[in-house]
């Protein structure tokens, strides 16, 4: 049993749905919709000032250009060298209170999951006093943050949809985001032109994180018929657009760049599987990135998906991808176990994927196996 925000008991089959405020579907007008929606911001709160978190691709000032936005905001390239880790979002924003005396009326974020994420988590820490590890869990947030926008530059990882900003702590090995009712983006603009510079291969590893997210939910247990529709319209999407000779076609941008949001939304209302746990171990222990990770991942995982695992390597082979191997490590005691702690951390998805009793299946020598196939 829980309580909804409007004391209902509900029952644990019972999926609450939520999804971001209002998205603009904008083919090839994302920057003069963006500064319409900033400019709407800057006549509501105490600020008329804004924070642009922009992925590090783009050139910050002609970015600035193409928006025609005047010196009062704040501009910040994000690295996407590493994922987002908690203590550098703490420094992101106490150097943003140095630079921004004021909340600033909306945070907006360009790019891909990175900065996207990173700019849900300044959002909800604008509205959540202490840091960005205090709310790495589920439900932890207690208020809104500032109102926050998204315009995705690459498709895949839903970030744009869904309830959560994933962030490493690297202290406690825990690769966990915000998940929390308050952690959507306000506004989504969606403008498929802005992902033809994404090179193929990140492409590729990107738009797989649709197809992981899709097909892990529709073989888990915390099943609803929302999320089975959504996760099956994105799938019908995603295998349409990697069975192409040109993926990357406009028409085929389009399809992942709605894919993405399908399946980020139907994940807001169910869980990921198996997949996702072993690419966060490789991602805490190893500093894998999330999508390539997965498809890493992807080697182990015959046994358990074997109907998607022919797919995927059906999917690798007809765009010509090379998914790379895990060379060269050294599987010590001490590796191990934190490969092992930084998997089982994942107790909803792996309760999704392989029920209750998960961790009788994946034993410490039975996950010792999964990376050793990496
Ligand atoms: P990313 O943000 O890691 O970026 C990947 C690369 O693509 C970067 O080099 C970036 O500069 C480049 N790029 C982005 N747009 C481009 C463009 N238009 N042209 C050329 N290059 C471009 O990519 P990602 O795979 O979207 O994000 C991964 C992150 O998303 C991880 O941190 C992961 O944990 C997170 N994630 C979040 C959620 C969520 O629900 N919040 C879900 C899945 C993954
Ligand atoms: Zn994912």
């Amino acid at each position: 049993m829980s309580l909804t925000s409007l004391g209902v008991a509900i029952t644990a089959q019972a999926s609450i749905f939520r999804t971001v405020g209002q998205v603009t579907m904008a083919p090839g007008a994302a920057w003069s919709v963006l500064r319409a929606a900033v400019d709407a911001q800057r006549n509501v709160g105490s600020s008329v000032r804004a924070v642009f978190l922009v992925d590090d691709f783009f050139p910050l000032d002609s970015i600035a250009r193409l928006l025609a936005a005047g010196d009062q905001d704040v501009w910040v390239t994000v690295s996407t060298e590493r994922e987002p880790v908690t203590n550098e979002i703490d420094d992101l924003m106490a150097q943003l209170r140095i630079d921004l005396a004021s909340v600033p009326c909306a945070v907006v974020g360009i790019g891909g999951g990175i900065t996207m994420d990173t700019a849900k988590a300044v959002s909800n820490l604008y509205g959540n006093p202490g840091t960005a590890a205090s709310y790495q869990g589920w439900d932890l947030l207690g208020a809104p943050g500032v109102y926050k926008i998204a315009v995705p530059t690459i498709s895949g990882t839903g970030a744009e949809a869904s309830r959560t900003c994933v962030m490493t702590n690297t202290a406690s090995g825990l690769k966990l985001g915000m998940n929390s009712r308050f952690t959507f983006f306000d506004e989504v603009i969606l403008d498929s032109s802005l992902t033809g510079t994404v090179p193929k291969d990140q492409y590729f590893f990107t738009g797989m994180d649709t197809y992981m997210h899709d097909f892990e939910s529709l073989n888990g247990s915390h099943r609803n018929a929302l999320s089975d529709a959504l996760s099956q319209e994105s799938l019908r999407l995603v295998r349409e657009v990697f069975t192409s000779g040109d993926a990357k076609s406009n028409a085929n941008r389009e399809k992942l760049m709605t894919a993405s949001f399908l399946g980020g939304t139907a994940i807001a209302g169910t869980y990921v599987g198996l997949v996702h746990p072993v690419s966060a171990g490789l991602s805490v222990v190893f500093g894998t990135h999330h999508g390539v990770g997965n498809c890493i991942a992807m080697r182990a995982m015959q046994e358990f998906y074997p109907a998607e695992y022919d797919e995927f390597w059906g999917f690798v082979d007809a765009q010509g991808v090379e998914v790379p191997v895990l060379g060269g490590m050294s599987w010590d005691a001490d590796t191990l176990d934190r490969l092992t702690a930084a998997t089982l951390l994942h107790e909803k998805p792996l309760s999704n994927a392989l029920g209750p009793d998960y961790r009788s299946v994946l034993t410490p020598t039975k996950i010792a196996d999964i990376f050793k196939q990496l």
